[in-house]
């Protein structure tokens, strides 16, 4: 049984503390039951996560109304569940997948985001912060993928103001190169917009980390156990 009470109650204390912020709020839903779903959607809560692609599936199919986000890894052998039915993709990490899900893609083009291994951690998923650069111009040739920021996870044991704050200098990095190779085909740099205009969005921060997340500039949060789970 879902206490539904307490659910609304935490949801409305997370909207209006990340309102205040302007950021956008994922409710991670992997362990939440249908019926704690139903509950935030007829409050108004429009963007789920989901980190098995049936399960996304599963869910967009049964709850049409809403946004449905894949923020796990992903098996090439899945990538039309993804494509026909993810309003984004969180954890692209490899070129491979990429093209597969883009192959399926029809009508529209699917926002997506790199997943950054921002500490370098052998287990964790995501390129390395230095592989960043080449594979967001190998995505540049899928036009049924649009490359709108970029997704981290802290690392378990670690720093995770250390790791949010080098996503936002990684984003940040990629921002000025672009204004820079911009302002080189401008006869003046004056006038070059500054790199807080971001055209990189940060999604970061789960449940134990978010409000670290938001104090780097994260415009997306992750949050699972917190919202769903009492205690
Ligand atoms: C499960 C999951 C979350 C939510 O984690 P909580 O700590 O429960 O908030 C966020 N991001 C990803 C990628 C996840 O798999």
């Amino acid at each position: 049984m879902v206490n539904k009470q307490a659910l609304l109650q935490r949801w409305h204390a997370l909207c209006a503390e990340l309102e205040s912020d302007h950021v956008t709020m994922l409710a991670v839903s992997k362990y939440a039951p249908d019926e704690a779903v139903q509950c935030l959607i007829d409050a108004g809560q429009m963007d789920f996560g989901e980190s098995r692609a049936q399960n996304l599936r599963d869910r967009a199919l049964q709850f049409p109304s809403v946004r449905w986000h894949m923020i796990g890894p992903l098996q090439k052998n899945k990538a039309k569940y993804i494509a026909r039915h993810a309003a984004m993709w969180h954890s692209v990490e490899d070129i491979e997948t990429a093209r597969a899900v883009a192959g399926h893609v029809s009508d529209r083009r699917l926002p997506v985001l790199v997943q950054v291994n921002v500490a370098d951690i052998g287990h964790q998923h995501g390129v390395s912060p230095d592989a960043v650069a080449s594979l967001l111009s190998e995505l540049e040739k899928l036009p049924a993928l649009q490359v709108i920021g970029l997704m981290c996870m802290a690392p378990r044991q670690g720093d995770a103001h250390a790791c949010f704050a080098a996503l936002r200098s990684l984003r940040d990095g990629l921002l000025n190169r672009s204004l820079d190779a911009y302002a080189s085909q401008q006869p003046s740099r004056s006038g070059a917009p500054g790199s807080e205009s971001s055209g990189l969005s940060l999604c970061m921060g789960m449940s134990g980390d978010y409000r670290i997340a938001i104090a780097e500039g994260a415009d997306m949060v992750r949050l699972g156990s917190g919202l769903f789970d009492a205690g």
